[in-house]
């Protein structure tokens, strides 16, 4: 039996409930969303209740991270099934402020991030976004105070900037990452695929298939560039515009020119129709790697099985028409 959560509004209601929650010392996570919730962010609600006794999930479509060209007016918007479903999570709280009491007349305070907020990836594309996404998180901190916050993978090189955010301003919270859900087929869940038309579907899971091979090839002992080179390749010729498809360090998010450089992770964004979708992926380095002579020997060709070994395994899906999940 699902226990309805708490829903607040005001800054007012939220500090008295997060008052009630914190009685004998129980600790708290957050999970930041913009709603129209998917397994994605229900793995993530998930991970917060291993980490703290008290979960409060916040729902708020952030004006300040969206362009006048972007999607805020469209953005899906799903209170009702969203509520039902943190419901059978057992979510505690659910902070569901409007923009008038996130950013009320007068406000005029914005926190801009430097670091991983400008190493020239989501950042070159879409270029008031870090800012946004800090002003807004550093607000969410300060009303919520939690002990954990918990951010995914998905949505990497944010979740570089939030962990750099809570570390510089000495916050004392703790950045918990999740891993990023998929659909069966390798796509990444995103409240925004619903915007994708049935042939652009279809065409959507190309951008992990093409990282994979990327990162098997890079594994294997390619050139770097030949490798990402051809992931660009497949992606645009499977129909999208591609903003980017790059080899970075998975801590700085610098760019790279070896696999020795690691730990490595490929990203990338790219336009289908109207939809843009973002992805990323760890290239894991095997010890054996440094071995191995050529891409075609026998060592690599267990490496790349080894890849194999590690791709998606499928979970069960947890309610009847979820879609299956690939982590
Ligand atoms: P959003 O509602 O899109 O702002 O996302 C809220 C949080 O959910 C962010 O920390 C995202 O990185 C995370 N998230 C979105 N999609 C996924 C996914 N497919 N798997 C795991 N986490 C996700």
């Amino acid at each position: 039996m699902s226990r309805k959560p708490k829903v607040v509004r005001t800054v007012f209601a939220l500090r008295r409930a997060i008052a009630d929650l914190r009685q004998r010392k129980a600790t708290l996570a957050l999970v930041p969303t913009m709603g129209a919730l998917h397994e994605g962010h229900l793995s993530l609600v998930r991970l917060a209740k291993q980490h703290a006794r008290r979960v409060l999930v916040s729902i708020f479509v952030n004006p300040a991270q969206f362009a006048p060209s972007e999607d805020l007016g469209s953005y899906p918007r799903t209170w009702a099934a969203d509520l039902a479903k943190l419901a059978d999570e057992g979510v505690d709280l659910i902070w569901y402020p409007t923009s008038d009491i996130m950013y009320p007349e007068g406000f005029a305070t914005r926190i801009v991030p430097e670091g991983p907020a400008v190493v020239g990836l989501e950042d070159r594309f879409r270029p008031h976004f870090f800012g946004g996404v800090a002003t807004v998180v550093g607000k969410l901190f300060g009303q919520c105070r939690p002990d954990f916050a918990i951010f995914g993978e998905k949505d990497f090189q944010q979740l570089r900037v939030v962990t750099r955010l809570a570390k510089d301003l000495d916050l004392g919270i703790q950045i918990v990452s999740g891993r990023i859900m998929r659909e069966s087929d390798g796509l990444a869940m995103s409240s925004r695929n619903v915007y994708l038309s049935p042939e652009n579907r279809r065409i959507a899971p190309t951008l992990y298939s093409a990282m994979r091979a990327a990162s098997r090839q890079i594994r294997a002992g390619e050139p770097i560039t030949t490798a990402l080179a051809a992931g660009a390749q497949t992606i645009t010729t499977a129909g999208f515009e591609l903003d980017y498809f790059e080899l970075r360090h998975a801590k700085t998010l610098e760019p790279v020119n070896s696999l020795h450089d690691g730990p490595l992770r490929i990203l990338t964004a790219a336009r289908l129709g109207t939809t843009r979708l973002i992805d990323n992926l760890a290239v894991w380095a095997s010890r054996r790697k440094t071995l191995q002579s050529s891409p075609r020997s026998r060592s690599s060709r267990r490496m790349a099985s080894g890849i194999a070994a590690t791709a998606p395994a499928v979970a069960a899906p947890r309610s009847a028409g979820a879609a299956s999940l690939v982590r």
